[in-house]
């Protein structure tokens, strides 16, 4: 006789009860997600097709790294499915805000400006554009890179601002694409192409920048197809599928991803040299893993958003909203609740599960930080995992799942935490 299915994970049959509730709502948002999913896995499997993916891309070079096949057809997979004419994508690209470093330095010059207008940036790049760094840290501020800021107005691009801002000096325009740990809404890639345009009839020779990270396949295409002349983003989010070991990406303009080479490399050498090590195939199976593996966490997403809401909690995005990222925000406005909820998730995971994650005075942080995440890769943000600053209105942040079942029993865990706290 099988247990049921409650009494394998030891939660309660009430929690069971609730989750099963919430899923049967769901079904017509999932039904959305799937159909964005299947379209991306066509052009995926196009793009393989059409880059002629063979065994031998997944061959691996040391040294100089010289006719490395598969790490430039791996550049030519990227530049295929995010519909522009270039990408660097390289494991020594070490994360999204090294990928983002990268394509400042790559394209600015001393006294050039770097304009954000989707308000202020992901928190890792206030030391690179030297807003909370000292000086000496080499960050564009240092090299005499000048950054200017347009905020949001209730949730838009303020253009009005805007063409205040964009000043003969203004050589980039950033775009961030998530709402990241801002409460905000995220942005679609449609957005980004209709900003990307405004900034353009403003100002001709601008270079559209986005922070894609968390955005990749939520949506039919990437920014890069609708104007957007670079996208950078984190190999150990969505576009890595789970299986790239460690790694980040810039796409775009030929002209400005030759420039994002020579930085990252040297001038002269720029996208020629680099051993892959052994890494390339990974980075390729995970990219044709990714539309699926983001269809899953997007779901997860959503589960949580439909159990939190109907438990009285504010969440956002709310369950039928428009999907733009993999982030799903809950407001416990309960301390304990958020680390009853935070103590669920690790349990979720499938590595260091036993472990119980406490609030924690993280560098570069105001306030104690709590992170539940236990993944096969170091950090990986599309594998189950949630994190929050330990201050009003307790926000945890969760996302990821390499799978709907596994991030289902996740948020299975979570809520028996908080029914064991005598929370719910
Ligand atoms: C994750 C993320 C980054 C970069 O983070 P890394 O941890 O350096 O990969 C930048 N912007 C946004 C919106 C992100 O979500």
């Amino acid at each position: 006789m099988n247990s049921a299915f409650y009494e394998i994970l030891g939660i309660s049959k009430e929690v069971y009860d609730i989750v099963t509730r919430c899923e049967e709502k769901c079904a017509p948002y999932f039904k959305k997600v799937e159909n964005v999913s299947k379209y991306n896995q066509a052009r995926v499997l196009k793009a393989f097709s059409e880059c002629r993916i063979s065994d031998t891309h997944f061959n691996f070079s040391t040294g100089y790294g010289y006719d490395d096949h598969g790490r430039d057809t791996l550049d030519k997979l990227y530049a295929n499915i995010f519909g522009c004419e270039d990408a660097l994508v390289r494991h020594n690209i070490i994360s999204g805000t090294h990928a983002l470093t990268t394509a400042f330095f790559g394209v600015l010059r001393p006294n050039d400006v770097l304009l954000s207008v989707t308000g202020k940036p992901y928190d890792t790049l206030s030391d690179v554009i030297g807003n909370s760094g000292e000086d000496g840290n080499g960050s564009l501020k240092d090299f005499g890179i000048k950054y200017d800021q347009v905020d949001l107005r209730d949730g838009k691009i303020d253009k009005e601002e805007i063409k205040k801002h964009l000043t003969n000096d203004v050589k980039a325009v950033l775009i961030q694409r998530s709402k990241g740990y801002e409460n905000r809404v995220s942005f679609s890639a449609e957005y980004i192409g209709e900003i990307t345009k405004f900034v353009k009839s403003v100002k001709k020779d601008v270079i559209v920048i986005v922070d894609n990270c968390y955005g990749e396949f939520v949506n039919k295409c990437e920014p890069t197809a609708l104007g957007a002349d670079l996208a950078c983003g984190s190999l150990i989010k969505n576009p890595g599928g789970g299986l790239a070991l460690t790694g980040g990406y810039i796409c775009g303009k030929k002209e400005y991803v030759e420039k994002c080479a020579m930085r990252l490399t040297s001038p002269g050498l720029g996208k020629e040299l680099g051993a892959s090590l052994g890494l390339t195939r990974g980075m390729i199976q995970g990219l044709y893993f990714a539309p699926f593996v983001v269809e899953q966490a997007v779901k997860t997403a959503i589960l949580c958003a439909e159990i939190f809401e109907t438990l009285g909690y504010e969440v956002n995005p709310k369950p039928s909203d428009e999907r733009n990222c993999i982030i799903e925000a809950v407001n416990f406005n309960d301390k304990d609740a958020l680390i009853a909820f935070c103590k669920g998730i690790q349990k979720g995971a499938p590595v260091d599960s036993f472990v119980s994650p406490e609030p924690w005075d993280m560098p570069g942080y105001q306030d104690q930080v709590i992170m539940a995440a236990g993944a096969f890769v170091q950090g990986a943000s599309i594998e189950l995992s949630a994190d929050a600053p330990i201050k009003p209105p307790y926000t945890a942040y969760m996302q990821g799942s390499l799978s709907y079942g596994y991030g289902r029993c996740g948020l299975m865990l979570a809520l028996n935490e908080l029914k064991k706290a005598g929370i719910i």
